[in-house]
């Protein structure tokens, strides 16, 4: 059976990966000591993730996943989009508790706007690369409000202040398989796994 080399050391997105791709060997960059850590230096998230999931097939010589990911506020003309995990700066990183310090900027920058306009959307970008072979893209998207408040203890990042469309809840007061099910990660690595058997031929 072909590896599959997930670009992340994040424990949770490899199990969760895990529970997508079913039978398929998924393996982290855990077991890849060197491994390049790759700057998320592009404007997209199709553009941050291609990046990673090359340097980690390069380097691996295994095909490789990668994905990034954000909150976009239509209010916010999409931002923080692919700023999202370092929206608050160094001023967040400050605080010792970055995921608070950009939920609470973002309710700030929103604090004047209506409970009509407050759309938005968990936006992820899921890509294959296979060394010497194709490369593949998806998006997979959640729209949803801001809410004013925070609310619920699940999830990490911006789930406390977001509530899906059609739903009441924030996705941080779902349980893990209920935000799996609709959530944009996991609708991007649900039609990545579609893909993976053709590209590994
Ligand atoms: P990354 O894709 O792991 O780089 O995540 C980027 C950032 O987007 C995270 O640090 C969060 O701030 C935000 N984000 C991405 N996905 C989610 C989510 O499912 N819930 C809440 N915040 C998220």
């Amino acid at each position: 059976m072909t590896r599959i080399v997930l670009a992340t050391h994040n424990k949770g997105k490899v199990a969760e990966l895990h529970r997508i791709l079913g039978p398929l060997d998924v393996v982290g960059l855990d077991a890849f000591p060197g491994a390049p850590d790759v700057a998320e230096t592009e404007l997209t998230f199709e553009g941050n993730a291609l990046l990673k999931a090359r340097a980690i097939a390069a380097f691996t010589g295994l095909p490789a996943v990668a994905d990034d990911s954000g909150l976009c506020v239509d209010a916010l003309n999409g931002m923080p989009g692919v700023l999202s995990a370092r929206w608050s700066g160094r001023f967040g990183a400050a605080t010792g508790d970055r995921d608070t310090a950009n939920l609470r900027l973002v309710l700030d920058q929103l604090a004047d706007v209506a409970d009509d306009r407050r759309g938005a959307a968990f936006v992820c970008a899921a890509v294959l690369v296979v060394p010497g072979g194709v490369e593949h893209c998806v998006e997979g998207r959640l729209r949803g409000t801001v809410i004013r408040e925070p609310r619920g203890t699940g999830g990490f990042g911006y789930d406390p202040v977001f509530v899906p469309d059609g739903g009441t809840r924030t996705t941080a007061e779902l349980s893990p398989e209920e935000k799996d099910a609709i959530s944009h990660r996991g609708r991007a690595f649900r039609a990545l796994a579609e893909l993976i058997p053709q590209a590994l031929v």
